[in-house]
């Protein structure tokens, strides 16, 4: 008898040159996609964040009015570390986030601000895999960015969008989603595992009140352990997953 064979992971494309991540918290990209997108910046690729929320109900000990100022900032200074200026804020309240309409049509407008070609969201379905139930949020906000993708590109499903000056944006060839159980490319994590440890760190306050580890050993492992894993599918290299669905 045969050992079953793993299946391999594909390369991410490479003809790109905008990218947009949407996501529901501060931290979703940092826990485990920050090494893709520190190499696509040092390659001079355009990376812009936009996050549903403040996260400012993530933090047991602190007050939503202190929170979500503060993981702002974290945020910001996570972006940075891998190489990204533009971060923006839809302003959904945390951990409430609604899918419908008025998610769809904030995420399409900031496709057509952006007007990317790859958009990067995190795991939509119900689990991450096995009995790991994903939150609300991320599912809310991982569907309505894939719907989004194709809501950017028609004038006539948020037509208000287009009087306020954002022509319609067709150009999004794929939506890669980060976290998902059910993966089909990959990045190798080498070049930008570094600064993706330095990114997750700059949210000390959340990692703090998660963990009585110290914080960069934490951060390390947990990242370290995360691409070394999908590195099994990718050629033995450490590794960000990703699922790809293209348009
Ligand atoms: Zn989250």
């Amino acid at each position: 008898m045969s050992e079953p064979t793993i299946s391999q992971l594909q390369p991410m494309p490479g003809d790109w040159q905008r990218a947009l991540a949407v996501v529901a918290h501060p931290d979703d990209l940092e826990y485990g996609c920050s090494a893709a997108v520190a190499a696509w910046t040092d390659a001079g690729r355009e990376v812009a964040y936009v996050l549903a929320t403040r996260g400012e109900a993530g933090i047991d000990t602190l007050e939503p009015a202190q929170c979500g100022p503060l993981r702002e900032r974290e945020q910001r200074a996570s972006a940075a570390a891998v190489g990204v200026s533009a971060v923006e804020f839809l302003g959904h309240q945390d951990g409430v986030i609604e899918y419908g309409t008025a998610l769809r049509r904030d995420i399409a407008a900031a496709i057509r601000r952006h007007r990317p070609e790859l958009v990067i969201t995190l795991n939509h379905r119900d689990t991450w895999g096995g009995v790991g139930w994903n939150t609300p949020d991320h599912i809310a906000v991982g569907r309505a960015t894939l719907d989004a993708a194709a809501d950017a590109g028609n004038r006539w499903i948020f037509p208000e969008l287009t009087e306020r000056g954002l022509a319609p944006w067709n150009g999004v060839r794929w939506v890669a989603v980060a976290g998902s159980s059910t993966p089909t490319h990959a990045v190798d994590a080498r070049p930008g595992l570094e600064r993706a440890v330095r990114s997750l760190l700059e949210h000390r306050t959340y990692i703090e009140a998660l963990t009585s580890e110290d914080p960069e050993t934490y951060v390390r492992e947990f990242l370290t352990a995360t691409a070394t894993t999908t590195g099994e599918r990718f050629g033995g290299a450490p590794a960000v997953a990703f699922e790809l669905f293209a348009r």
